[in-house]
């Protein structure tokens, strides 16, 4: 085979379908997040504000947190040094994974490298745990649930995105005598909907199925301990598996499970994606802690309440504008382009002109048709930044002659 021909037809397809990505080299700086610094390809360097970051709260940079983890590193070094089975549990992980059994109500907790590593490892297995496990997954889950439940191998069943109706006509059509599992997101990040979790949880109890939720856009952020929207919903103690990540609101990296002692005890021991591969740091378990303790209290309340307010003012700025976003009430603001071609001008133009970073999210992340620029206000951009963005949005949306029809909410 000639494989270097293969490798340019496979990148060429990209090309040729507009679809090849290219990534921004940026250094965010400590203690002036949003803001960062670019190195453009000829070495030049320019000050950018990052609005498509899923550092949602800015904990990357919480003095909490930086201390907890330099006190790790200075106290046990920088990895972990082995599997969790072999060398590789520190008590920088169980306190990790005591504090996240702690703020969803669960016994038990486990870390993985990653919410995607988490997802896929934990759906591929459950079908071993469960011979003959039927899984319902929403149609537009992540990417890492659906890789997980196709790994898995079993049957599965797709439901039109948040339809409980098409959700109840697939379980009633099934044996009910079949182990069952309904997987699912409570924020949905590219629209920010939210998943009806009490309806879905009443219809897996009527189907005595299991519930597996996807918290990952939503942790840190919704709830009273910042456990996210089942636990704003009063709905946690309803979800056998809650899946989120510590990269995202808590500002760290990994992922986790959190369930039933049970549950993460059969995990634990059958999940590949967990038992060979070598654990987090404890530097990066002890960041985490610390970003969820910080979180869960008081400064956590305050934060969430800023996050919302950022996101609130961001929204009635563009749609003032009459700029056609997406509204369903959460932290994150799409706008919708609806052209792969304008959506990454638009992306350009902002990044060259105004020095404003936000990506463009094209086929396959969002349906052709659908593109859009993805915009994460935080408690960390303040009114000058939202002005700079509104003005700069509002200047090239003429520019570019873009419709201002409002999108759906
Ligand atoms: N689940 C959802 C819904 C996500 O959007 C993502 C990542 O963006 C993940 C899981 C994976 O999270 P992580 O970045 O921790 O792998």
């Amino acid at each position: 085979m000639d494989y270097t021909a293969a490798l340019d037809a496979a990148l060429g397809r990209l090309h040729d379908e507009g679809r090849y990505r290219t990534f921004i080299d940026i250094e965010r700086r400590k203690g002036h997040f949003p803001h960062a610094i670019r190195t453009r390809a000829d070495g030049s360097e320019q000050k950018i504000t990052v609005w498509c970051g899923n550092d949602y709260l800015g904990m990357g940079q919480h003095p909490e947190v930086l201390a907890a983890m330099h006190e790790a590193l200075e106290a046990t070094g920088a990895g972990s040094g082995g599997t969790r089975n072999i060398s590789g549990t520190t008590v920088y992980h169980n306190r990790l994974e005591s504090e996240i059994a702690d703020l969803h109500g669960k016994e038990a907790a486990l870390v993985f490298s990653s919410a995607y590593i988490a997802n896929d490892a934990t759906l591929s297995t459950l079908r071993d745990i469960f011979p003959g496990l039927i899984i319902y997954s929403d149609a537009l889950n992540h990417a890492s649930m659906i890789e997980g439940i196709r790994k898995g191998g079993g049957a599965k069943r797709i439901f039109r995105h948040n339809d409980l109706a098409h959700l109840r006509e697939l379980l009633a059509a099934d044996d009910p005598a079949a182990p069952k599992l309904i997987a699912f997101e409570s924020i949905y990040s590219m629209d920010a909907d939210v998943a009806p979790i009490s309806a879905i949880c009443d219809i897996a109890e009527e189907f005595g199925a299991l519930t597996y939720l996807d918290e990952v856009h939503a942790v840190g952020m919704y709830g009273p301990r910042g456990a996210g929207i089942a636990e704003r919903d009063r709905q946690m103690h309803r979800i056998d598996i809650i899946n989120a990540t510590l990269g995202k609101a808590y500002g760290v990296f990994g992922g986790y499970i959190a369930a039933s002692a049970k549950m993460v005890d059969a995990v634990r021991s059958y999940a590949p994606g967990f038992i060979f591969t070598t654990s987090i740091p404890p530097v990066v378990a002890a960041g985490a802690a610390a970003a969820i303790r910080f979180l869960k209290g008081e400064g956590g309340r305050a934060l969430r309440k800023q996050h919302q307010d950022q996101a609130k003012a961001l929204k009635l700025r563009l749609r003032g504008l009459g700029l056609p976003i997406i509204d369903h009430d959460t932290h994150i603001v799409p706008v919708h382009v609806g052209n792969p071609i304008h959506c990454k001008m638009l992306s350009d133009m902002l990044l060259e002109q105004f020095g404003i970073y936000v990506q463009p999210i094209n086929f396959p992340t969002v349906p052709r048709g659908t593109e859009r620029l993805r915009f994460t206000p935080s408690p960390v951009h303040g009114a000058a930044e939202i002005d700079q963005l509104v003005k700069a949005m509002d200047l090239l949306w003429g520019q570019c002659a873009l419709n201002r029809a409002e999108a759906s909410a």
